[in-house]
């Protein structure tokens, strides 16, 4: 039951949004699109732990693909290649392009994209801030709002993973219970 709930105020996942559990620009662990895979800059991505680092270029909201830590096994740290070479001569359609997300979609919505694709980490931005050509902010996700960044309009505002998504969840049957 959800009257008399024991922490008041705690939100049912469905009502909560993207921007409730995302993690926060400012705290993701991200790498520059001309860095250098250097044998100091590699092993700062191992011990980051994350299994994929958004990569940006100029600026932390421009983001222009994913770095997958699995994919840098084989590199040489000697050759001190770029990121950039090593997210697109992998050709993973997910480090190719980024996925974005208006971070006020409710967690439900999220959760339905997250298992309908292969996508494991969305890209947040902020609707009252973004300007989204020809493109009315919806709640429901479609290709509308799901589209890929090349335009860099959107200003990133965070990141939403599956995880973040699922304890959520977790949180709101525990708390059901
Ligand atoms: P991983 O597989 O790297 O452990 P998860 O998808 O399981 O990542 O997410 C775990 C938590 O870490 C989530 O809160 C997610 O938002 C956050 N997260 C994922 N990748 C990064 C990153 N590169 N920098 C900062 N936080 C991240």
């Amino acid at each position: 039951s959800h009257d008399g709930n024991m922490l008041t105020g705690a939100l049912e996942y469905k009502e909560k949004r993207v921007s409730d559990v995302m993690t926060t620009l400012d705290k993701v662990f991200m790498v520059n699109v001309h860095t250098r895979l250097t044998f100091t800059v590699l092993m700062s991505i191992y011990k980051s732990g994350f299994t994929r680092i958004p990569v940006y270029e100029f600026s932390r909201d421009n983001i222009v693909g994913i770095l997958f830590t699995k994919d840098l096994i084989l590199i040489d740290p000697d050759d001190e290649i770029e990121v950039a070479a090593v997210i697109s001569f992998h050709g993973n359609s997910e480090s190719g392009y980024v996925q974005t997300v208006s971070d006020s979609t409710t967690l439900d919505k999220v959760f339905l994209e997250f298992k309908a694709s292969y996508l494991h980490m969305l890209f947040a931005y902020d609707a009252t801030e973004s300007v989204v050509e020809g493109i009315e902010h919806s709640e429901v996700i479609s290709p509308a709002n799901m589209e890929s960044n090349h335009s860099s309009s959107k200003k990133i505002t965070g990141i939403i993973t599956l995880e973040d998504v699922i304890e959520a969840v977790i949180k709101d049957e525990i708390i059901d219970e």
